[in-house]
């Protein structure tokens, strides 16, 4: 049987760079599902799809296909065979995929995928839903959460970094505006999972919350 690690959690908690360690450390494979929906949301946005149309994006997704790859370690996201990894960063993508995530047409395609690679592989896989209703059977299951100020200061200095000048308010907005959608959907919404252990990432190194995540690995799985 395979190992299944969730960590689920809101935008900027810091998920995928703490998933992606802990997956290289166990030598497991690192599942983003945010970017699934990410690429769902480039598709519609390409598609010039009103994503607020329920109907016209659940017609759209009878002729898309999203799958993953691996190169070097590094997954990649195909959208349609074509590799859209480096496409579906920015904030609009983002928001369009919190934006399309609500359908239930589009969360039935990506679940599907999520499940089969988990049955298939250890893997260490991040989202929102992972722990309450993608993997609830999963071994270890965390709810990783950050204040809305120390994401939005983390999301800011990623930007600088790549020579762009954002503004941090308007971050924090969309942070919380981002929250609130994935909190408040009607279909498998962002939350803890009962059997989740909720790790705040605020005061917390990188290495301080894999090494946690790994001591609760070894306590469940060793
Ligand atoms: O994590 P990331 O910012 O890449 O996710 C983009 C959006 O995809 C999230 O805001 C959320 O609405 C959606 N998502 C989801 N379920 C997941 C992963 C992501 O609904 N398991």
């Amino acid at each position: 049987m395979s190992i299944n690690i969730a960590i689920d959690g809101p935008a900027g908690a810091g998920k995928s760079t703490i998933a992606k360690r802990v997956a290289e450390k166990l030598s497991f494979i690192y599942v983003d599902t945010g970017a699934m929906y990410r690429a769902m949301a480039l598709y519609m946005l390409r598609g010039r799809v009103d994503i607020k149309d329920e109907a016209a994006v659940t017609d759209m997704c009878s002729n898309v296909h999203v799958g993953i790859t691996y190169e070097d370690g590094e997954q990649r996201v195909l959208l349609n065979e074509e590799d859209v990894s480096g496409l579906i960063r920015s904030e609009e993508v983002g928001n369009a995929a919190s934006a399309v995530a609500v359908y239930s047409a589009v969360r039935a395609k990506l679940l599907e995928l999520q499940q089969s690679l988990a049955r298939t592989h250890n893997v260490v896989m991040d989202g929102r839903d992972i722990g309450s209703a993608v993997l609830p059977g999963a071994q270890v299951k965390i709810y990783l959460t950050a204040s809305v100020h120390t994401r939005a200061e983390r999301r800011y200095k990623e930007l600088v970094k790549k020579g762009e000048s954002p503004d941090i308010q308007v971050i924090e907005q969309d942070i919380i505006d981002r929250d609130y959608q994935d909190m408040h959907r009607k279909i498998s919404p962002l939350c803890q999972a009962e059997d989740a252990v909720l790790i705040d990432s605020s005061r917390l190194s990188i290495d301080g919350v894999v090494d946690r995540i790994l001591n609760i690995y070894k306590e469940r799985c060793c």
